[in-house]
Order: structure tokens, then C-alpha cells, then sequence
């Protein structure tokens, strides 16, 4: 499934800080204010509280119900599926639909009954069960069909056994209900061309393919699906293979219908079947012989706001082909733009289904991180048509093989299409930076046992970041160590022998070592499993701490000690792979494979300017903690010339303390003393990480009124000033010049809010500036990137005119959504209070 609320297109995130860290903030800065002086109160409106960019999805669906397994007695092969949607354009509902399905099944061992998945379906007709087919005619009588709602499974009693070894097909008519929603079949309905409309789509993962048609809904009894569609004639049919016939029938009342029917399936699991009935346009273009349609409303196909999505499909499907080796299997791809549809995107083979906002962007639009978003979320389903479709999890405990894998390679689809985003610096900032800071507190390991996920289990709880984050930061580490080389080799080995099957990560590390044993460049220190296993078994993640003096470094569970009770056991160690540098020159690659160890080499001498730096790019999923030697070294080469320290690095020394705050591990001060150096920090991206670590939105209001506000302002304004003026300086003539830069989109406002509302006069003025351009003429657009705050602080510091002008404009019949909902956060910018009482 596409990432919910995650990923490229989620501007920032919402920094946790306890209230430890506020008290030590709020010390350390009465000891800066004591050297700064006393700086003068002032008030100012809260930053924005919104990141540009596409509305965030909506929540996700309500968890599935039960997980409980099948017997092992039959499998099956074959599914002849017929649904029928009871539709029509601008009816009234409810909403039915009927179908029929047989399963050819082989039996494995000898039973009385059938048991498969059923949720919310009722019998419609007869059950019957034909067989065994060597015995031409042979049939063995149905005593009685249940239905076990709460286990969502449908019981065939049989008054006969079904024999191991033989052929049968079972036989089902069922109905159910069609409704509003995001799960299973379901009815969507939409405004195109000024009139309403409707749609019926599918979203059967994990488990409501058995609410859609009754099945053996796991992920490893995979089969192959004939499939048929019966839809008003007015609508198209898609599904996972092309259509290759369309006829018609009369149904009881003379109606005239539509029967649409598909090609035979692949091999497949059922949560990957897809239907999806709708009077969509699209447009096409076909690339190394597989056909991409994009579907959408028909509005949105006449004004191009999918012809970005179709001009990179086809180049991320071939670049995929192309580094793993395997080809794409079907004939056709159809990505179709539903309407509120829940997830970001959904992988069914053939059918990917998204939402409109992860597909669609203006043509006129031209923003690196809209292009990115839509690059990134097509790119991760592109990428499931290998890790999940093609080969698929055995069980649900190891979905991040599928989540993991499709989360790695939608960073590398992204940046092959649009190579001027850099991606190292997104990875960190998106995916390994927020899960480092969430996965020390849950208690879940990446892969679980199989018989943990089970029973009662929700699985819709194991699509969350440590599945879609850490699962791509442990393939982004196991990559690195391994070189990418060797690791698409291991994959394509793995691929090929998995196709149309399952796999567990046992699996995987198999093919992994394989490559390895066939090759003398990289030597690891144990064999793969060992190591993988130690990251993908145990739940959290290492800190490494530092004596430099000696030379030791010594691992433990990262954890919170101002939390820690009695009881609490943090005991997990790793196997880790160490990328060091040492003033400036890389350094072999190295590992610590026990819980401490002395490493000679990276003892520092006496001299200032000898300084080690560890864990080099974030290469690996854990944190460091220096010595005071050492980081007083990393403090002052970063003062001297911080370029000496590469970029991701300088991220995640400064991320790293402060996490390394947080949890009592170091002072306050320690984190400050590394922050000194920022008047010289050019990156954006760090910029917004140490605004989020020193003002995270829960602490602005209660910074605003506070002793420590005049504090953190003087010693923040005085570092933001160069990097502010070199971004000021784009606005407001230049701004297109920021059109390929990625943080600036992503979050130049947040750091201009923070400016303000740190009451940077320069920041104040430019925003009276450009709200009084606005005022003088309306028709004057104020750069998209920054008018949030150019809203509020024109407000803010303006007078009742300003304000009467906000309000106007909110109620100017041409203002679109967004502007009215960024107007509408200006007025409540006001500073004075009768006005914001109006
Ligand atoms: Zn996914």
C-alpha cells in the first residue's frame, strides 16, 4: 500500500520534546542570556502551523477484523470470478452487488468440510461442489453452508470427503452491500464537469478481499483469477488484466448490461485483485510493450493534470526492469485517480489504484516537491509490482519485505526521473530521521514471529512507519554495506526464484549470502542472517557511545533513561556496520559485533584539529554519542568550516544530540555547544530539523509569553540572519529561481514564520512590504512559497486595514480554497484583540 501521511509530500513533522527538555532549554538559556544580556519582551503571532504542498490524506480505513488462519486442507488454483454492481448513473441508492464465484481447489489432505474467507457476504443461490474432476460428472453434496461472521469465514459441510490429491471446485453465489467507503468494493462519488457523479473501486489490502467475493484470503495461497465484470453500459470495467471480450445481457427486469471480461491472471494473492467501474477518460502511451493508461475524472484528463504522472510512469517501470533484472510481466498498467480514496496508492497488479492528490498536479505548476510527491508515490507502487506482487510475503509478519523494499526504491524511481532532488538528503529527512525519533519507543520489531500476528491481531496497525521507515532505512544500510552492486544482484536472485510465489526475510538473507559467498570484494563479520537478524528481530536501535581517548566504542539500546523504571530491560545488541572518517578522509568500513570493543585506530591524539566522525552519512540505523574531547573538536571544526563535515552529517550530529538531550543522555548545553556554529549553516533542511528541535509547535504558545522567548529569539536571530537574507533575496522578483530547490519548498515558510515570529525586523517589513503590493493591487500574486506568512504578519503588524483587506478578499467570490484557508489563518493573526473578535 502507498504511504499514509508519509514520505515526500509530509513537509514536517510534529517534534516531541518532554518537559525535561524545556526546564534544561530554559537553564541553559538564563546561562546565555547572563553573557547576552537582557534582551527587550516582545510579541509576536505564532509561525505557521501549516507546510505547503498537498492536503495531507485523509485518516486510514477502520482496522480488519479477524486474522484468522485457514486450514491447510486445500489450495487453491483458480478463481472464475463474476461481480455484478446493481449501478446506474444518478440512481438513488442503497447499493447491492451479486456475484459468482468457483475456485478450483486441490486438496490436500482429506476433509468433510471447505472453510474459506467470508466477511458481510450472504449466499445468493446454491452452494455446490463439483469433483473430483478426473471423475467427469462427479459431485459431492453440500449439507450446509455457515457463515462464522466474526472468524470471516464461510464453512462448506459436506455430507462426502474430499479426497487429498484430487481437483474440485467449489461453487458460490453470493451478495452484498455496495457502500460509501475505503474498503473492499466500494462506491465513490465526485463532482466532474459541473455534474455529480459515481465510481465503484477496490482496496482489498490486507483483508477485504473476503468482504468483495468469498476466498482464501491469505497472502501466500496465491492463484490465478478469470474475471468478469457486469456493469451499466455506460461505464468502463478495469481489473488486473486486460479486457479481451465485452458483450451484453438483459437482466430479470429487460434492462440491457454490460459484460466486461478480463484475460487470465497471473498467479496471484487475492489482497491484489482489483475492480474498478468508471466513466473516467485517460490518456496513454505505451513502454517496452506494457500499455499505461492514466484514468481520472474527465476534467482532469482535458486540463493535464495527469500528464506529469504518465510522462514519468513508463521511465520509472523501465529503470526498475533495468536494475533488477527481472522484466514486467503483464501487458498493461492502469493507474486510475479515485476520489477520496483512502490510502496514497494502492499496488494491485495492473490496477494501481490513488488517490487524486498523489497523482494530479497543475501543468502550470512547476514546484520540484509537487513533481516529487507524485515521482515518489507512483515510483513506491511501481516498485510493489516486484516486492509484493510478484513476490509476496508469506504472512503479514513480514510485510516490510513488501513495505520496506517498495519504500527504498520509490526514493530511487523518485530521483531517476527527477535527478536534481537530493536524495540523500530527503532519505534522511523523511524517513530515517522521524522513525529514529519514534522507533525507540515502540516496542515492535521490524519482522514479528509468525504466530504473534494472529487471532485478534489488527493488522492494519502494521502499516506504520516502522514497517514503510525502518524497513527502508535497514535496506538503505544493507545496501550501503553491502554496495548496491552486490545488493541488486542478491535481489534479482531472490526475484527470480520467488516469482508468483512467497518469500520470508529468511529468504531474502539467503540470496543475499549467496551473492556474498561468490565474491571476494566486500567481507562481512558474520554471516547475513546473523546480522540482519539483529536489526529486523529486535525492536529499537543501537547508540554508540565513544571513548576516544582509548579508542572504545560501546553499543545499548538507545532508550529513554528520564523514564526508565525498575523493571524496563534494555539488553538488545547488534551487529554494526561502522562508515568513520577521521579529519576529513573516509576510513575502511568497520564493525562492532559485540556489546563493546576497542578500536586503536580511532584514538585521537592531543591535537585539537584530530577529530573522528562516526556513523558517516547515516549509513547505519543508529545514533552516536561522542566523547567531550571529541565533540568539542566536531564543535569547533563546525565554527571553523563546517563544509569539513558533509552535510547529512552535520543533520544528524545535531539531530543526534538533541535526541541524545532528550533522553538524559547528554546536557542541554552539549546540544547548544554544537549549534553555535549556525550563522554558517547554508542547508535549509538542517535549518528546519534544529527549529523543530529548539521550537516544536507544542512549545510555541508556551514559549510566547515566556521568560525564555527574548532568550532563544537573540540567540537564534543572530545565526538565522545570513541564511535568511540569502533567501530573501529571491523575494519577491526572483522566486522562480527556487523553482529546483527542494527544502526551499518544502520549508522555506516555516523558516520564515519562525523569523517572524522571533520578530526579525527584516522579515516584519518584507511582509508589510508585499501585503501593501497586494493591497494596492489585488490582481498581484504574493509567491505561493511565503504567502501564508505574508499573510499573517501583513495582518499582524498592520492596522484594521490590513485586516478589512484579508477580510475582503476571503469573501472575493474568485479566491480559491486554499487561499480562503490561508486568509482565513491571516485574520486570526490580528494582534488586536477587538479584532480578533470580529
Ligand atoms: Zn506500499
Amino acid at each position: 500500500m502507498g504511504p499514509r501521511g508519509r514520505g515526500l509530500y509530509v513537509g514536517r513533522r510534529a517534534a516531541a520534546a518532554g518537559a525535561a527538555l524545556l526546564l534544561a532549554l530554559l537553564l541553559a538559556l538564563l546561562v546565555l542570556a547572563a553573557l547576552y544580556g537582557r534582551c527587550r519582551r516582545e510579541e509576536a503571532p505564532p509561525p505557521s502551523l501549516r507546510a505547503p504542498g498537498p492536503a495531507a490524506p485523509p485518516p486510514p480505513a477502520a482496522a480488519a477484523g479477524s486474522v484468522r488462519r485457514l486450514p491447510r486442507h486445500l489450495l487453491p488454483l483458480h478463481y472464475d470470478l463474476e461481480l455484478w454492481p446493481r449501478v446506474r448513473p444518478g440512481q438513488a441508492g442503497p447499493f447491492a452487488f451479486s456475484g459468482q464465484v468457483n475456485i478450483t481447489v486441490r486438496c490436500l489432505r482429506d476433509t468433510g468440510a471447505a472453510v474459506l474467507h467470508s466477511s458481510g457476504l450472504r449466499s445468493h443461490g446454491a452452494a455446490a461442489v463439483r469433483g473430483p474432476l478426473s471423475e467427469p460428472g462427479a459431485a459431492v453434496e453440500v449439507a450446509e453452508l455457515r457463515h462464522d461472521q466474526e472468524g470471516e469465514v464461510a464453512v462448506l459441510e459436506l455430507r462426502g470427503r474430499l479426497r487429498a490429491g484430487h481437483l474440485y471446485v467449489l461453487q458460490l453465489g453470493f451478495q452484498g452491500r455496495l457502500e460509501e467507503g475505503l474498503d473492499g468494493l466500494f462506491l465513490s462519488r465526485y463532482t466532474d464537469q459541473g455534474q455529480s457523479s459515481m465510481l465503484i473501486a477496490s482496496q482489498m489490502e490486507p483483508t477485504y478481499a473476503r468482504r468483495v467475493y468469498p476466498c482464501f484470503d491469505e497472502p501466500a495461497m496465491k492463484a490465478t483469477f478469470n474475471i468478469r465484470i457486469i456493469h451499466n453500459p455506460s461505464y468502463v470495467a478495469l481489473s488486473n488484466m486486460p479486457a479481451i471480450d465485452v458483450s451484453e445481457v438483459k437482466d430479470e427486469n429487460g434492462s440491457l448490461w454490460t459484460v466486461t471480461t478480463f484475460n487470465t491472471s497471473l498467479k496471484m494473492s487475492t489482497y491484489l485483485t482489483a475492480f474498478v467501474i468508471c466513466d473516467f477518460n485517460y490518456v496513454t502511451r505505451t513502454e517496452r510493450g506494457n500499455e499505461i493508461r492514466i484514468w481520472a475524472r474527465k476534467e482532469a484528463i482535458k486540463n493535464g493534470y495527469v500528464d506529469y504522472a504518465l510522462n514519468i510512469t513508463g521511465s520509472i517501470f523501465a529503470f526498475l526492469e533495468d536494475i533488477l533484472n527481472v522484466s514486467y510481466p503483464l501487458p498493461k498498467t492502469d493507474l486510475v485517480a479515485v476520489p477520496g480514496f483512502g490510502a496514497g496508492g494502492m499496488e494491485n497488479w495492473g490496477l494501481i489504484i490513488f488517490q487524486e492528490a498523489a497523482l494530479m498536479n497543475l501543468p502550470s505548476e512547476e514546484f520540484t516537491i509537487r513533481k516529487a510527491m507524485i515521482a515518489s508515490v507512483v515510483s513506491h507502487e511501481l516498485g510493489h509490482q516486484w516486492f509484493g506482487n510478484l513476490v509476496t510475503m508469506n504472512w503479514w509478519n513480514d510485510l516490510w519485505l513488501n513495505e520496506g523494499l517498495a519504500s527504498y526504491f520509490e526514493y530511487l524511481g523518485a530521483t531517476f526521473v527527477e535527478p536534481k532532488l537530493p536524495l540523500d538528503k530527503i532519505f534522511y529527512a523523511h524517513i530515517v530521521q522521524p522513525v529514529l525519533r519514534e522507533d525507540s519507543e515502540i516496542a515492535r520489531s521490524l519482522s514479528e514471529s509468525e504466530d504473534k500476528i494472529n487471532g485478534s491481531f489488527s493488522l492494519m496497525s502494521l502499516f506504520d512507519n516502522i514497517t514503510y521507515s525502518k524497513g527502508a532505512s535497514i535496506t538503505w544500510m544493507l545496501s550501503g554495506f553491502l554496495t548496491e552492486k552486490l545488493f541488486l544482484k542478491a535481489l534479482t536472485s531472490y526475484l527470480k526464484e520467488f516469482s508468483f510465489s512467497n518469500a520470508n526475510q529468511d529468504d531474502l538473507w539467503t540470496h543475499i549470502q549467496m551473492v556474498v559467498d561468490a565474491q571476494d570484494e566486500v567481507q562481512l563479520p558474520a554471516p547475513i542472517k546473523q546480522i540482519m537478524d539483529s536489526w529486523t528481530c529486535q525492536n529499537g536501535f543501537p547508540v554508540l557511545t565513544l571513548n576516544l581517548t582509548t579508542g572504545t566504542v560501546r553499543q545499548e539500546q538507545f532508550f529513554n533513561k528520564n523514564n526508565r523504571k525498575s523493571t524496563d530491560s534494555y539488553n538488545n545488541t547488534w551487529i554494526i556496520p561502522i562508515s568513520w572518517m577521521r579529519n576529513g578522509s573516509s576510513q575502511p568500513l568497520t564493525w562492532l559485533d559485540k556489546s563493546s570493543k576497542m578500536f586503536p585506530e580511532m584514538q585521537v591524539s592531543e591535537s585539537e584539529y584530530d577529530w573522528i566522525l562516526l556513523n558517516v552519512n547515516l549509513s547505519g540505523y543508529y545514533r552516536v554519542n561522542y566523547d567531550q574531547i571529541n565533540l568539542k573538536r566536531l564543535a569547533r571544526l563546525l565554527e571553523n568550516d563546517p563544509k569539513a563535515i558533509p552535510a547529512v552529517s552535520r543533520f544528524q550530529l545535531i539531530d543526534d544530540v538533541f535526541a541524545l538531550t532528550d533522553f538524559g543522555y547528554v546536557p542541554i548545553e552539549t546540544a547548544l555547544e554544537l549549534t553555535k556554529y549556525l550563522a554558517r549553516e547554508d542547508e535549509l533542511f538542517i535549518w528546519n530539523m534544529v527549529l523543530l528541535n529548539l521550537i516544536p509547535d507544542n512549545l510555541e504558545s508556551t514559549l510566547k509569553n515566556h521568560e525564555v522567548y527574548p532568550l532563544l529569539k537573540k540567540y537564534l536571530l543572530k545565526r538565522m540572519l545570513p541564511i535568511y537574507h540569502y533567501y530573501a533575496g529571491f523575494i519577491p522578483q526572483n522566486v522562480d529561481a527556487l523553482e529546483d530547490d527542494y527544502f526551499a519548498q518544502a520549508y522555506l515558510e516555516k523558516f520564515m514564520a519562525t523569523a517572524c515570529w522571533l520578530g526579525l525586523q527584516d522579515c516584519l517589513d518584507l511582509s508589510s512590504e508585499l501585503f501593501a503590493k497586494w493591497r494596492e493591487n489585488p490582481e498581484y500574486k504574493i509567491p505561493l512559497l511565503i504567502r501564508r506568512t505574508v499573510y499573517c504578519y501583513g495582518v499582524a503588524v498592520g492596522s484594521d486595514k490590513e485586516w478589512n483587506f484579508a477580510w475582503e478578499m476571503y469573501n472575493h467570490t474568485d479566491s480559491d480554497e486554499e487561499d480562503e484557508d490561508i486568509l482565513l489563518y491571516a485574520m486570526s493573526c490580528a494582534k488586536e484583540s477587538w479584532l480578533l473578535h470580529r
